[in-house]
């Protein structure tokens, strides 16, 4: 059963081929014999899952099930989720225990899931490696000398692993897509808006967006389906008709046009990743689908961008760890003020350090215009460039990330060549438009590569069509992670 996809489950599950104490056992021993290997998990609390299982199985007894009832599924740990420690990855919130269910969470449960443990991310999601968790860096099931990728790592080890049949994960610019892309695994993250982020801990609101992560685009899909929904404690839910996300799964592709920004296949990108993205693309020609070229001529400025306006909103919505009201606070300290110094300077580790402090200063008087007026501009010409591609085409592909999965210490000296990882991801988040990343082949080292697929807003049912009919049509989806297989 560790083989099998989240519908196969959930038919085993509905059968009772298999009871969902049984498979949540299952995966639990997976996780203990196999977490020192690649720290894809933070918190695991069996007695907790299992006695969720349990009550998953008296709803299936019952005839109640739905199609997630009793599958077990990891989270990143930003989710708040009641009685749960929620670490998101800092020493910050390193004993923090949530009184509350995020709304995801909630949906979650009243499917009847099982929460399976919460997966190992970069402090705030501020990463592009899992280098920058206080809980140590999780390590790439295909080798692990290298990264997962972030932030959301642990989440895309887990699945690469078979730690957890699937994971949760969230996106600011491109947390989901890129670790997926680095691990081999699926990930999508949906139009903005669309997942509440309510219990989500917050890094930067208007680009954060939370998104599933499995091993396929039909997993995605059934997942996708208890996530999306109108929250009104998020005010910039959204409010849609109800839709299921698996009905266009099986539509033909011919005729779907495919553009190509030509920014996304300049240079920067190994020769590896591009011959492999390009035969994926050949696959999609094979399926009907015709190629354009298209442009985006603001993309080049994303990464500016997203440094100025991502820390902006990090600074604010980072200053509630103060040490007063939750969280961590430093032992010894004179006064109120060197309270708050104190706790700030050792809860939070430098990446985060950092980011607050581009976030002020861009914020500050005097420079406001000059960097975060002028983002927002830039951020809004980023937007028009895809409305304007959206034109030519139905569905945008390119790399997700320039190179595959590389070591572990490799890049954590020098940031800037770390934010560029995101080089293919970022700006899809600034324009608040859905993305995914499916596995797509290996380079000559065997590490996988992800081919990056952005659709229209509100075109996830398509974009997971566009994703199905491929991975019906190849097996790259379907290869097994060392680890997985061990
Ligand atoms: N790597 C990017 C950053 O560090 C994106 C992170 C994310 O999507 N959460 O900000």
């Amino acid at each position: 059963m560790i083989e099998s996809s989240l519908k196969e489950l959930s038919r085993n599950l509905a059968e009772k081929e298999i009871s969902s104490v049984e498979l949540t056992r299952a995966y639990l021993d997976r996780i203990a014999s196999r977490i020192a290997t690649v720290n894809a998990l933070i918190t695991v609390d069996p007695d907790t899952s299992l006695a969720q299982a349990q009550a998953a199985d008296e709803r299936i007894a019952r005839g109640e099930a739905q199609p997630l009832t009793g599958i077990p599924i990891a989270h990143k740990d930003l989710w708040c989720a009641k009685g749960w420690r929620t670490t998101c990855g800092s020493r910050m919130l390193e004993n923090f225990v949530s009184p509350y269910d995020a709304h995801v969470i909630e949906r979650f449960n009243n499917e009847g899931a099982v929460i399976l443990g919460k997966t190992n991310m970069d402090e705030f999601a501020m990463g592009s490696s899992n280098e920058n968790s206080y809980f140590g860096c999780a390590r790439n099931p295909w080798n692990t000398d290298r990264v997962t990728g972030g932030s959301s790592g642990g989440s895309a080890a887990a699945v690469a692993a078979a730690l957890a049949p699937a994971a949760t994960g969230t996106d600011t610019g491109g947390s989901i897509r890129q670790p997926a892309a680095l691990c081999g695994v699926s990930g999508l993250k949906p139009t903005y808006g669309r997942v509440s982020r309510y219990g989500m801990i917050a890094f930067a609101s208007s680009l954060d967006q939370g998104g599933p992560m499995a091993r396929n685009a039909e997993d995605l899909a059934l997942l996708l389906d208890v996530m999306v929904g109108f929250d009104a404690r998020d005010s910039t839910s959204l409010e849609r008709p109800a839709e299921a996300f698996t009905r266009l799964l099986d539509e033909p592709l011919s005729g779907l046009r495919i553009g190509l920004p030509k920014e996304y296949f300049g240079e920067g990108m190994s020769t590896e990743v591009r011959s492999t993205v390009e035969a994926g693309l050949a696959e999609y020609r094979k399926l009907g689908a015709t190629t354009v070229d298209i442009e985006l001529p603001a993309s080049d400025l994303s990464i500016a961008a997203y440094y100025v306006i991502a820390p902006a909103e990090a600074s604010s919505n980072l200053s509630r760890y103060d040490g007063v009201r939750y969280g961590f606070r430093a032992e010894e300290y004179d006064d109120l003020l060197d309270m708050y110094c104190k706790t700030r300077s050792q809860g939070f580790g430098t990446e985060v350090k950092r980011r607050i402090l581009i976030g002020t200063y861009v914020l500050s008087h005097g420079y406001y215009d000059a960097y975060y007026l002028k983002a927002q501009r830039i951020r809004r010409l980023i937007a028009q460039d895809f409305t304007k591609a959206f034109e030519h085409c139905d569905m945008i592909m390119s790399p997700t990330s320039p190179t595959t999965a590389f070591e572990i210490g490799a890049k954590t000296a020098d940031p800037a060549q770390m934010y560029l990882s995101d080089i293919y991801t970022i700006a899809a988040n600034l324009a608040g438009l859905p993305g995914m990343s499916i596995p797509c082949g290996f380079d000559a080292a065997g590490l996988p590569v992800g081919l990056q697929i952005i659709g229209n807003y509100f075109c996830e049912a398509k974009m997971l069509n566009v994703a199905h009919r491929y991975q019906q049509h190849t097996d790259w989806h379907l290869k097994r992670s060392p680890v997985a297989s061990s």
